[in-house]
């Protein structure tokens, strides 16, 4: 069944205090005030997974969230973090292909079709992210260069597998610039990337793939967004950070 996910991503932010207040925030706040359906991930700085799980653990909603994991199980790669590593610290999700992890260390969709697997055989979902350039949405190229990232990274999966990811749909020139997607540009997006998932697994595989919509979304605009039928929920950066705002995102989803 499509699930409905509004994920945080704190990137690098926070301190240890500021990081144990926001996460304390946010749950009481997610336990008094939504009411509905809605899975709420909290993707964190890994240094704090293991002293916010005390929060997480009193919210049946609300889950964990590394923001990346090595594509090998284990090694010599000084200041990574491998998915048995977060498995074996009981991490539920993890983010992979980050517009921020593909632009700046160069992640490719050959290497993340391996974070994936990698997160999988370890029991971890992952959350994949996909999304266009500016640039390459005014040359009129974002739909065939987001399918293309889909296929390059999931498309090897088994249909059991493949029915595990969530997706995020962030087209880059929205993340951090304030500048969102239309909800019209997001719901037609997603609706591609369904046919596109329907034309390879299935129109039920499809129609039971939770897609999510990143990028600028907001308390002011999250109402909007979520209520395109193909969207299922947000991945959410900037407004991640301030808990009231990030629970009134929350609520939006289940309103
Ligand atoms: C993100 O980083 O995934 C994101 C969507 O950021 P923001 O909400 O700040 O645009």
């Amino acid at each position: 069944m499509r699930k409905k996910i509004v994920a945080g991503n704190w990137k690098m932010n926070k301190t240890q205090a500021e990081a144990l207040a926001l996460a304390s925030e946010v749950v009481n706040m997610v336990n008094d005030e939504v009411r509905g359906n809605v899975g709420v991930v909290l993707c964190v700085p890994a240094l704090y997974l293991p002293i916010l799980q005390k929060f997480t653990n009193l919210a049946p909603n609300v889950a964990l969230g590394a923001q990346n994991c090595h594509n090998l199980a284990a090694g010599a790669f000084t200041g990574e973090i491998s998915a048995p590593m977060l498995a074996s610290m009981d991490v539920p999700y993890v983010l992979v292909g980050h517009s921020e992890r593909r632009q700046y260390f160069h992640e490719t969709n050959a290497q993340l079709a391996q974070k994936i697997d990698m997160a999988l055989a370890n029991g971890i979902i992952p959350i994949f992210c996909c999304g266009e350039s500016l640039q390459q949405r005014q040359a009129n190229d974002h739909f065939d260069f987001v399918t293309n990232q889909i296929t390059e990274s999931t498309f090897h999966l088994s249909p059991q597998d493949f029915g595990k990811i969530v997706f995020a749909y962030e087209p880059i020139w929205a993340i951090g610039t304030g500048l969102t997607a239309s909800s019209a540009q997001a719901q037609e997006m997603h609706a591609v990337l369904r046919q596109h998932i329907a034309a390879k697994y299935g129109e039920d595989t499809a129609d039971n793939a939770t897609i999510l919509y990143g990028g600028s979304c907001n308390e002011k605009n999250a109402a909007e967004l979520f209520a395109c039928p193909d969207v299922d929920g947000g991945l959410i950066g900037g407004a991640s950070l301030k808990s009231r705002e990030f629970a009134n995102i929350i609520k939006a989803m289940v309103a």
